[in-house]
């Protein structure tokens, strides 16, 4: 089930075309056009998410959730159920890491990136239709100066993206844009970034991190049924610390995520699957307290922490 070394990261193409957003790109949240409420592929009706969209993280963890029925996929279900339809979604994936810069996606149509390698042709052939937003993308962008944001048009929606939207909202009828994580910026850097972009929740855009919290596919436990916890005590340990965290709203503790627990770095090696969190807790308003949606792990050592505020 892993989907480790196979997994490719968004090239940094230089057929991409990238300007640098700046003046002249705010833009009137009449340009998120006209609400409507959408209806599921099952012809049924859809609640409207009304005020303030919350911040959301999302544990991913294998591909193959998107294909699978088990607890985690009926509670990503049901959770896009509770919160509604959002304007638009933003999505902060582990799979999509720039160096010394950031991105983001302005495509009218994003494309369903396959961005994995050696599972069923049917994960493989799986589409998300949604369209892009890309006047909300450019409003974030601007929302992040003085940060330096290149504007993609051909980047589409990697898995870490689409594999969770397809079980929160089937039908791909809600705007989505993606904003790509510095690598090389330590975790105050990310936090900073979902507190620059928490206004866009006010607007309806859903801030949806999604990641890992505990994410070594190098260790993980393969064929063991699904756990409420951790099956090592580096894995258990490690996700426990970052709920006690969150539940405390320490950001210090979770931005110094290497001190969180003792093997800290054997339940996160490299922080590609963690950051997408801080995005998330960022976002937070102060007062919202963290609701953890689902709790779980697969494979025995990865983490499927998922968390809301708002
Ligand atoms: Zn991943």
């Amino acid at each position: 089930m892993t989907h480790s070394s196979r997994l490719g990261h968004a090239p940094s193409s230089t057929r991409r075309r990238i300007v640098l957003a700046g003046s002249g790109l705010g833009v009137a949240a009449s340009l998120f056009g006209a609400c409507r409420v959408a209806a599921a592929a099952t012809g049924e009706s859809r609640r409207q998410l009304a005020g303030r969209a919350p911040a959301i993280f999302i544990g991913h963890g294998s591909p193959m959730n998107a294909i699978e029925s088990n607890d985690y996929t009926r509670a990503l279900q049901q959770w896009g159920r509770d919160i509604g339809v959002p304007r638009a979604i933003l999505v902060v994936s582990a799979h999509w890491l720039t160096q010394r810069e950031v991105r983001v996606s302005v495509a009218e149509q994003p494309e369903t990136m396959h961005d994995f390698g050696g599972f069923p042709p049917r994960l493989h052939a799986m589409q998300y239709p949604a369209p892009g937003a890309p006047a909300v993308a450019r409003r974030a962008a601007a929302s992040l100066v003085p940060q330096r944001v290149g504007l993609s048009d051909e980047r589409g929606l990697d898995h870490g993206a689409w594999t969770v939207l397809h079980h929160l909202y089937p039908a791909a009828d809600v705007p989505v844009f993606q904003l790509s994580i510095d690598i090389t910026r330590a975790g105050g850097y990310h936090l900073g970034m979902g507190r620059a972009l928490a206004a866009l929740r006010d607007e309806g855009v859903l801030i949806l991190g999604s990641g890992n919290v505990v994410h070594n596919l190098r260790d993980t436990l393969r064929g063991v049924p699904a756990s409420p916890r951790g099956l090592t005590p580096w894995a258990d340990e490690f996700d426990q610390r970052s709920k006690q965290a969150i539940d405390a709203g320490d950001t210090r503790a979770l931005i110094d995520y290497t001190s969180l627990s003792a093997e800290a770095l054997r339940a996160v090696p490299f922080p590609d699957h963690y950051f997408p969190l801080l995005y998330a807790m960022g976002a937070a308003q102060a007062g919202e307290r963290a609701r953890h949606v689902f709790e779980g792990f697969q494979a025995g050592t990865l983490s499927m922490r998922c968390v809301q505020w708002g």
